[in-house]
């Protein structure tokens, strides 16, 4: 049996992989990975090394999450160095736990490559640092992918009246239901948000508004990219430092 990494990818610039996450890829068999902010970090790996693409296209996983744990199993019996490769962090909503859970039920020796996030790490490319002295004591990593109307909701909105900084995750398609949401739960119409896409890369791009219009502004950018709720926002203003 050969031994998995759950690696992180980091968010995008190259120079953001780890140099742990550089090693095992360097060392690599076999990579699975799905889609990649920067798919160079591929480039690393040995002559001879196997690829499998299990990632999403347009939205829709290719490969159901039971298949890709199948995936992992089968490369681990026939490789010796398994790196299965994530975005950002494996385990900030990168189901990286639950590949790791799967690979422990079955005996198979694994270890976790953290990465770096593209919560804090894309945020802090557009000059917005997501806990700031005096603004905001704490943030949260919230999943945009559900629908805020949906009756019966995981995600407890009423908690989000606080200042924390919010950054949501994969909302993108969600942008106008999340803002009227949190107008709804009493944030004020002109509080700040930020959409930051494709952050980290040359082609990274920020938009800056209110709950009020950020979808209009910002509806139309392309995807990966991440919503940033909160008063921190307005700290770009002295904070700018990557061109975008
Ligand atoms: N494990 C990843 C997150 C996976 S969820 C991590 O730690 O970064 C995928 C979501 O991450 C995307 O929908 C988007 O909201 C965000 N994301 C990932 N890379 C991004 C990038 N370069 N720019 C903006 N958002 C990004």
């Amino acid at each position: 049996m050969g031994k998995v990494y759950l690696t992180g990818a980091g968010p995008g610039d190259i120079e953001l992989l780890t140099l742990k996450a550089l090693k095992v890829i360097k060392k690599a068999d076999v990579i699975v990975y799905d889609r990649l902010a920067n798919p160079d970090i591929l480039k690393e790996c040995k002559s001879g090394c196997e690829f499998i693409y299990v990632g999403k296209e347009d939205g829709k996983h290719i490969l159901p999450q039971e298949e890709i744990n199948r995936v992992l199993l089968e490369c681990a019996r026939k490789y010796d160095t398994v790196v299965r490769l994530k975005g950002g962090d494996p385990f900030v909503f990168g189901r990286g736990g639950e590949e790791g859970a799967f690979l422990h039920e079955h005996s198979v020796e694994f270890e976790v490559i953290p990465g770096v996030t593209s919560a804090i790490s894309v945020p802090a490319y557009a000059g917005i640092p997501v806990t700031h002295r005096g603004i905001s004591v704490s943030f949260r990593v919230v999943t945009g992918h559900e629908a805020p109307n949906k009756e019966v909701s995981q995600i407890p909105w009423q908690n989000f009246k606080t200042d924390d900084t919010i950054v949501f995750l994969m909302g993108l398609h969600n942008l106008e239901k999340i803002a009227k949401k949190l107008i709804e739960i009493g944030k004020p119409k002109d509080f700040p948000v930020a959409v930051i896409s494709r952050g980290t890369t040359p082609e990274q791009k920020t938009v800056v508004g209110t709950l009020e219009n950020i979808y209009q502004k910002a509806k139309d950018l392309p995807t990966p990219a991440l919503i940033v709720v909160g008063k921190v926002v307005e700290l770009r203003e002295s904070l700018r430092w990557f061109r975008d």
